[in-house]
């Protein structure tokens, strides 16, 4: 089986609470916000209130933000349910 149908059999279960902790106050002299820009599934988005708002359960955990944030803003564990990878 190739990678693109293995990947396709991946299952997220979203957990109660968010495995993603942010730091707010860092969020709100962060000009650029590049967590925005390099997560592909969408997870942060621009929040007028608190610089930034987190979408755990769109996260694909690939960590990209955790590089990409240049205040170490971030703490991030992997989800209590994970992903499931069902083979058939
Ligand atoms: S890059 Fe870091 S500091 Fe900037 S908005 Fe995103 S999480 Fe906040």
């Amino acid at each position: 089986m190739d990678l693109i149908k293995r990947l396709g059999l991946n299952k997220n279960e979203v957990g109660n609470q968010s495995h993603i902790e942010v730091n707010t106050e860092m969020c709100k002299i962060c000009v650029d916000k590049p967590c925005i820009k390099v997560c592909p599934a969408g997870t942060y988005e621009e929040d007028k209130e608190n610089g930034i708002s987190v979408h755990y359960e769109r996260c694909l955990e690939c960590g990209a933000a955790l590089y990409a944030c240049p205040f170490g803003a971030l703490q991030f564990k992997y989800p209590e349910k994970g992903v499931s990878y069902i083979y058939g």
